[in-house]
Parts: structure tokens; C-alpha cells; sequence
């Protein structure tokens, strides 16, 4: 099938790929010429494990290529998939103005009948507007369908491959069809493509991520309450998590969610709960708690310190969201680099695949490493930002000889404790018992 993909960002490079894989013929088209040249050149943009490979082959194959001219890109596809960016507006809601804007220039060029699949994270009634929107440049028949994406970064090419479910909203029977035979080889073993009206789909992937964000926000306030009654927020997960209602994943207390979805995601659910009058309030909490528990690892670090940070260094391990992904929007890492340097801090970080995104970002604010071990050097602290496996199993007693004192602050609860005291650490982690 032909398959135009509008966007290459993280979702839409790796729908493209992934669609391409099972014999499509794909095009993809993005705005950005510089990061189009690159993978015209068969270079990747973004690091995403297990891509490399399904993009090169593809490309190699002639069924995966890329244009920033949408007329050339959705000449003769059959289903047109949208993967553009829905930011938070000034308010919270999720702006749509990519996505309104691609339909009404799909609008423009369309001359027969279009599947335009919105894979974005949109508001209900985004499929009405993606209609409104092409309707005022067309008349030629079409369908909206809402596809959202659940892919995880760092995992996104197995998810989509090999996906949970697929979730299609769409009350239009050839765009059904289509939906069902594109999606048909990836769902073999059985899991379900899962078809509803464009209104539940659009909730549905709103949903799943907000509960997601309340299962974290739920556990690092476990963890809080941990360290206040001399509990341990790892004994407490296991305990839970082996119950299957409850289920083992996403209970891992931390320093907040981060990333390019869930904040924006919640927020934006919060948003139009407000514009339909409802007030969603476990929500409000969930954000709320997510704010205090981004400063958790600063505050303990200033208490250790008596309050005073000026002319203390540090080395940061870990500034991506999480592991196995260069993306580090929202990344809690930003937000402890800013409140230790207004504090007087310096701070020199290493990341495997974070550190080009936040040079751009933060420049010089900070120092860089090109290893771990490095970055170590003259710091009076280790803190551990991203849970990337390079830092599970450091060589301690070389750690220790590295920094000017042997101290660890962990946001990622990565270290065993008797381990920690075992090598003499002062080691504070999150909702455990602090050592030494
Ligand atoms: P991204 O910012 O990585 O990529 C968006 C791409 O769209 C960029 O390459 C940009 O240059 C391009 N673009 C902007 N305007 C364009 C236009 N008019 N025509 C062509 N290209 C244009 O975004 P992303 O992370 O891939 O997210 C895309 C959508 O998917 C968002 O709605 C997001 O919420 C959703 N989503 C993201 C993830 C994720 O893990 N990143 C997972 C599920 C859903």
C-alpha cells in the first residue's frame, strides 16, 4: 500500500519505518530540509534503538524515502498519516495548529479519496476540526481516522511492530477496511486492533497516559511517605506489584515523569475536562505532585549541605528522560541543572545519548563528559538523574577514589543499600532508608 507520513519526528519516523518494514511504499515529509537531507543521505535524526537497521534496509529497498514537497509525498497514497507536534498551548490545551494546518494543505492538493489518520495526541473532537479544516479547501470525498500511538521511546520500534493493541477511530467503512489490512500484519499473534467512533479513540489515548502518570505520581508519594515512617518504597512496590490487579510496572518511585508526552498529555486532558465544566480532580493532583517531586532530589541535596551550594560541583549521570532515547523534553535533569546552578552549584554531566540535545539547549550552564567515570572528577557529589544500564553496575571503590567525598544522591533508586554501606558511601535515594 502507498503510505505518505507527514512529520518525522519520533512517532512519524518510526510509524514510517515500521510501515515500510511489512512491504509499504512510504514516503515521509517533514518542514525541517536540514533534518530531511540527513536521511535522504541515510543518516537518522533522532537515537532510537533497533531503527538503524529497519531504516537503512528500507531505504536500500526503495520502499522508504523522503521529501519536504506534501504534494509529492501524498500523490497517490492511500492513507495519509498525520505525526505532528501538539505542544501545550499558553493555556495547557494541546495546540493544533500543526495539525489543522497540514489538513487544510492536504486539503488543497487531494484529488481522490484519502484515509488522513491523525497518529498526534489530540483533543476529542480534533476529527470533526481535521474535517472542518480539510472541507474548506476540498470537496473531493475523504476519511478521518484518529490512530493514536502508544509507542514508547527507547522501545518504539518493538511496540510498534509488535503493539499491545492498536486503537482506530473511525465511523467510515472503507477507511476501516483499509485500517484493518494496514495494520493486519502486525497484530499476528492475536493482539487486538481494537475499532471505536474518533471520539473514544481520541479519549482513549489521553486516558492511558494519564493513568499512567497517576500510577507514578501515586508511588512517589508511597515513596515520600517511606522515608517519613522508615518504610522502603522497593519492598512496598514488590509487595504490591506481585498482586495482579495491580500489576508490576510503572511503580518505580523517582524524581517525577518527564518526557515530550506525559506532562503535556495530563495537562492537556485537565484542560478539557475544564472546557466541558468537569473537574477532574485526581488529575490536578497528579500534576501537583509531579511538581514537588521534581525538586525531591535538590531539596535533599540542600539539606545535606546545610543550605549552601555555592562552590559545590557536581557529576550528573544521566540527563535524558529515560533511558535509551536522546530526547530530553522535560527531562527532569533540566530542572535540577537549573535549581543547582541559581544555587551556586557546578555541575559536569554524562549522558550516553542526551548530551548533543542539551548542549543545544543549555550551551556552557554546565560541563560534559565522554564518560562516565570522568565526569566524576573534583565533583563532591554523584547524582543520578536517568536509570541508563551503563550506571547500574559501576565499579564502586573507583567511584569512590574519583570524588572528592564519597557521596551519592540517586533519583533513580538504581544502588542496593547494603552495597552502599558496604563501600562507605553517604548514599540518599528516593522513599529508602538514607546510608551513612
Ligand atoms: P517531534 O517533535 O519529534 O516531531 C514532529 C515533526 O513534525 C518534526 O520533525 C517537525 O519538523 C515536523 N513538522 C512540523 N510541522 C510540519 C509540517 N507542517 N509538515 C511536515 N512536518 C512538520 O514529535 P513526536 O515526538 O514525534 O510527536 C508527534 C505527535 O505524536 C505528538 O502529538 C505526540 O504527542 C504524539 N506521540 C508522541 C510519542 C513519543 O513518544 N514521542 C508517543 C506517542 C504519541
Amino acid at each position: 500500500m502507498k503510505i505518505a507520513v507527514v512529520g518525522t519526528g519520533y512517532v512519524g519516523l518510526v510509524t514510517g519505518t515500521c510501515l515500510a518494514e511489512t512491504g509499504n511504499e512510504v514516503t515521509c515529509v517533514d518542514i525541517n530540509e536540514e533534518k530531511v537531507k540527513m536521511m535522504q543521505q541515510g543518516q537518522l535524526p533522532i537515537y532510537e534503538p533497533g531503527l538503524d537497521l529497519l531504516f537503512h534496509r528500507n531505504i536500500k529497498q526503495s520502499r522508504l524515502t523522503f521529501t519536504t514537497n506534501l504534494a509529492e509525498a501524498i500523490g497517490d497514497a492511500k492513507i495519509i498519516f498525520l505525526a505532528l507536534p501538539t505542544p501545550p498551548g499558553g493555556d495547557g490545551a494541546a495546540d493544533l495548529s500543526y495539525v489543522l494546518g497540514a489538513a487544510r494543505d492536504i486539503g488543497k492538493i487531494i484529488t481522490e479519496y484519502k484515509v488522513i489518520v491523525t497518529k498526534s495526541t489530540v483533543p476529542v473532537g480534533t476529527a470533526d476540526k481535521v474535517t472542518a479544516a480539510l472541507k474548506e479547501h476540498t470537496t473531493q470525498e475523504f476519511a478521518v481516522v484518529s490512530n493514536p500511538e502508544f509507542l514508547r521511546e527507547g522501545v518504539a520500534v518493538e511496540d510498534f511492530m509488535k503493539p499491545d493493541r492498536v486503537v482506530v477511530g473511525t465511523t467510515d467503512e472503507r477507511a476501516r477496511k483499509l485500517m484493518g489490512e494496514l495494520y493486519g500484519p502486525y497484530v499476528r499473534q492475536g493482539n487486538p486492533v481494537v475499532f471505536m467512533d474518533e471520539r473514544s479513540s481520541e479519549l482513549t489515548k489521553y486516558a492511558a497516559n494519564s493513568f499512567l502518570a497517576t500510577k507514578i505520581s501515586f508511588m512517589n508519594e508511597i515513596a515520600n511517605m517511606c522515608e517519613l515512617v522508615g518504610a522502603d518504597v522497593d519492598m512496598v512496590r514488590r509487595g504490591i506489584g506481585a498482586d495482579e490487579r495491580i500489576g508490576r510496572r510503572f511503580l518505580f518511585a523517582g524524581i517525577g515523569y518527564g518526557g515530550s508526552c506525559f506532562p503535556k498529555d495530563v495537562q492537556a486532558l485537565a484542560k478539557s475536562a475544564e472546557e466541558n465544566k468537569y473537574d477532574f480532580k485526581i488529575l490536578n493532583s497528579v500534576m501537583e505532585v509531579n511538581e514537588l517531586q521534581k525538586t525531591v532530589l535538590v531539596e535533599k541535596i540542600k539539606a545535606y549541605y546545610g543550605g549552601d551550594l555555592k562552590g559545590k560541583h557536581f557529576a550528573m549521570w544521566g540527563l535524558a528522560f529515560k533511558p535509551e532515547t536522546d530526547d530530553i523534553r522535560e527531562a527532569p535533569a533540566l530542572y535540577i541543572i537549573d535549581d543547582l546552578v541559581e544555587a551556586g552549584a557546578t555541575i559536569t554531566a554524562y549522558d550516553p545519548e542526551g548530551m548533543p540535545n542539551v548542549k543545544k539547549l543549555v550551551g556552557d550552564k554546565i560541563g560534559y563528559s565522554e564518560n562516565r567515570y570522568d565526569a566524576l572528577k573534583d565533583a563532591d557529589a554523584l547524582l543520578i538523574v536517568t536509570e541508563w544500564s551503563v550506571f547500574r553496575t559501576p565499579d564502586f571503590d573507583f567511584v569512590k577514589e574519583k570524588l572528592k567525598a564519597p557521596v551519592i544522591f540517586d533519583g533513580r533508586n538504581l544502588y542496593d543499600l547494603d552495597r552502599m554501606q558496604e563501600c562507605g558511601f553517604y548514599y540518599n535515594s528516593i522513599g529508602r532508608k538514607t546510608i551513612g
